[in-house]
């Protein structure tokens, strides 16, 4: 049986006095049995203290949202895994689409990346998603299939385990318009077909593959419902302490993990 894994993604948003309040009213009532994972990815200046804030929550972590693929060096401006795990974060977002988008990180980068978290042991989370013109082009597949493999090229079947997916259809990130249950679901089952071929059955039924773009709390149960969907990457509505939790709580009822 997989985790239901739902994680929230701040991108650039809220200062030191925001996220104290955040982390406390988000705990507030929030119970999460071993079934299910709570992941925060917050910018690189409050995960130590996001981290603090979070000691004694049970299966919630909190996670970067980027990392430089070199241990150290000179790379002014750059944040390394060690840096990472160091502040007491255990997860990191690796080729979310706004990283590919503004930074030009392309599948060879985010290879890279995934592998230097996994060797200091970072939990990564792969991100990939199609634009609207390769939806529309009909290169869904074609993009999404090449993302993930170039993505886990390289990757040992044993560290596999330690890898999440997220599906996030570029043309759903930010714009409202989120994927119905029946396109997400699609694409989990074909990226888990591919995770197959690739790495073997077993290891690709265990691996949670989020779906992220639009998402909130009236379409969190129909998404949660579709099998091969095992958890929600959150931006927007996550920045909203409550509907994170309640998106959660509606989330790990509808998956039934
Ligand atoms: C994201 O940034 O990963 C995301 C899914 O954003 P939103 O939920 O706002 O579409």
């Amino acid at each position: 049986m997989r985790k239901c894994v739902l994680a929230a993604n701040w991108k650039m948003n809220h200062t030191s006095r925001d996220v104290r309040r955040y982390v406390d009213r988000f705990l507030k009532g929030l119970r999460l049995d071993d079934r299910a994972e709570a992941i925060l990815f917050v910018p690189f200046p409050y995960l130590k203290l996001v981290a603090d804030l979070l000691q004694g929550a049970k299966n919630v972590g909190v996670g970067a949202q980027n990392l430089h693929w070199e241990p150290s060096g000179a790379y002014t401006g750059e944040v390394s895994a060690e840096m990472i795990t160091d502040s007491g974060a255990r997860y990191v977002l690796v080729g979310h689409s706004e990283r590919r988008k503004y930074f030009g990180e392309d599948d060879q980068a985010v290879n890279r990346k995934l592998r230097r978290s996994i060797d200091a042991s970072l939990r990564p989370v792969l991100c990939l998603g199609e634009t609207w013109e390769e939806r529309q082009g009909g290169l869904t597949e074609k993009v999404t299939t090449r993302s993930l493999q170039v993505g886990l090229q390289g990757i040992r079947a044993e560290d596999l385990s330690t890898v999440y997916v997220a599906y996030e259809p570029v043309w759903a990130i930010g714009t409202g318009r989120h994927a119905t249950p029946e396109q997400a679901e699609e694409v989990h089952t074909r990226l888990r077909g591919v995770i197959a071929s690739g790495f073997g059955r077993a290891q690709a039924e265990a691996i949670p593959i989020l779906y992220g773009g639009s998402t909130n709390p009236e379409n969190t149960p129909e998404l949660m419902r579709a099998p091969d969907i095992d958890g929600l990457l959150v931006g927007g509505a996550s920045l909203d302490p409550e509907k994170f939790r309640k998106m959660i709580e509606s989330g790990i009822e509808a998956c039934g993990c």
